[in-house]
């Protein structure tokens, strides 16, 4: 099924979800690697982001007075000795989507979704959220002088993130229920409520998101490493970067695929086992868990979208615990990088798959990390604060004695 693209349907009438469609056949890789190159040197235009650096790929027909743009993207690409030696790699490397402006790689996707939105005329945008997506969406709604209105389940998420949500000035409605409630609910009402949808389901939102991809091609010299790993909790990240990946090949940008990897939390990871169980339809979970909130999601809308991204670059899937992730996170925060639990569980998960042998030590590996290390507070303070912080008299004595 096609719809134009002044539509709102994200749905297709055979039940699966919609994508934007590009014709790339008057583009050619030299002058596009020109463009991008020369807009790394721009600053407050609409393509010194880096998201729409890449308009050309993204969204060519949305004219630049509609951009609602906070220069996302344009993130760090880290290397770190404790990190490879804890997942037992040579040479990992960490793309910090955690250093988008409301702090998630939310913000690469929302931009486009809320710019989309506005060139419709909406005013009024809505989400279901476990607190990054709405965090995002408040962000980049007020930045427009719009008006957001979120749903968020009643527990189990991180408060930092809904206080970010509300500060930013949304209107925030906790619920009775788990993400996969609040999805279902928007996806029945929100044309009656006249709200522009901008949840992963709105295929805008991927289109922003593969931008994650294009960026890291660039900083590294259109050379991509043989693996890329990414955590699974909507599936909207992984969506995205097999779109991008797709992209990058069909432009001659790069000629060879990385294998992709998708990290789900053990408590809610109905993508994996699908996997494990080789079954070719995913069995939703109906009470997921995790303390990783941003992965707390048993009905991931967007997973044959990510089931194609497995297919295309002989991908993988697995689960990690919450204790791996909780470890794996010690070590990114001490590494200096810091990151939310959900995006530790790709530095959990390349530890495993090493430790399997399903990747040798010797490839080259990219995790993205999803989430800023001040998300949640909550967990930062029950592992630190008990035996971590101490009290010291500020007497040079004291203090000469402690300083070793
Ligand atoms: C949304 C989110 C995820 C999960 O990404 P999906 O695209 O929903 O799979 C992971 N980590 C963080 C920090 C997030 O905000």
């Amino acid at each position: 099924m096609e719809v134009p693209e002044q539509q709102t349907e994200f749905r297709c009438s055979c039940g699966g979800l919609l994508e934007v469609v590009h014709d790339f056949s008057h583009l050619d890789a030299d002058s596009l690697k020109q463009v991008f190159k020369s807009r790394l040197a721009e600053r407050l235009t609409p393509t010194a982001s880096g998201v729409w650096r890449y308009k050309e790929l993204i969204f060519p027909e949305l004219p630049d007075e509609h951009i609602v743009t906070k220069y996302e993207g344009n993130t760090g690409l880290y290397e770190s000795n404790s990190i490879n030696r804890y997942t037992a790699m040579k040479q990992v490397r960490l793309k910090a989507q955690s250093e988008n402006p409301s702090g998630s790689f939310k913000d690469n996707g929302m931009t486009v979704a809320v710019s989309h939105g506005l060139s419709l005329g909406y005013k009024r945008f809505t989400c279901a959220s476990t607190g990054n997506t709405s965090s995002s969406l408040a962000m980049y709604a007020a930045m427009a002088e719009a008006n957001s209105f979120v749903f968020v389940p009643d527990k189990d998420i991180s408060s930092n993130k809904v206080l970010q949500t509300l500060a930013y000035g949304a209107k925030v409605f906790a619920f009775e229920g788990t993400y996969d409630d609040g999805i279902r609910f928007l996806e029945k009402h929100s044309n009656q409520l006249n709200l522009y949808v901008c949840n992963s389901i709105n295929p805008y939102r991927i289109e922003g998101q593969k931008s994650i991809i294009y960026e890291l091609a660039q900083y590294l010299n259109w050379q991509l490493p043989e693996w890329i790993i990414v955590p699974g909790g909507a599936l909207s990240n992984a969506s995205a970067l097999g779109k991008g990946l797709d992209d990058l090949v069909e432009l001659g940008l790069i000629n060879k695929l990385p294998r992709v990897a998708i990290v789900q939390a053990e408590g809610a990871s109905p993508f994996h086992k699908m996997h494990a169980e080789n079954r070719d339809q995913l069995q939703p979970e109906l009470s997921p868990y995790t303390r990783a909130s941003a992965l707390n999601i048993g009905n991931p809308p967007s997973w044959k979208k990510a089931q194609r991204t497995l297919k295309r670059t002989n991908g993988v899937t697995i689960s990690v615990s919450d204790e791996e992730i909780m470890e794996a996170k010690a070590v990114v925060d001490q590494s200096g990088i810091g990151c939310e639990p959900a995006s530790a569980a790709t530095v959990a998960g390349l530890r495993k798959l090493v430790a399997r042998q399903v990747i040798d030590q010797d490839e080259s590996a990219v995790c993205i990390l999803t989430g800023n290390i001040l998300k949640d507070t909550d967990i930062l303070e029950e592992y630190h604060l008990a035996n971590r912080m101490e009290y010291a008299a500020l007497t040079l004595g004291t203090i000469a004695s402690l300083v070793v």
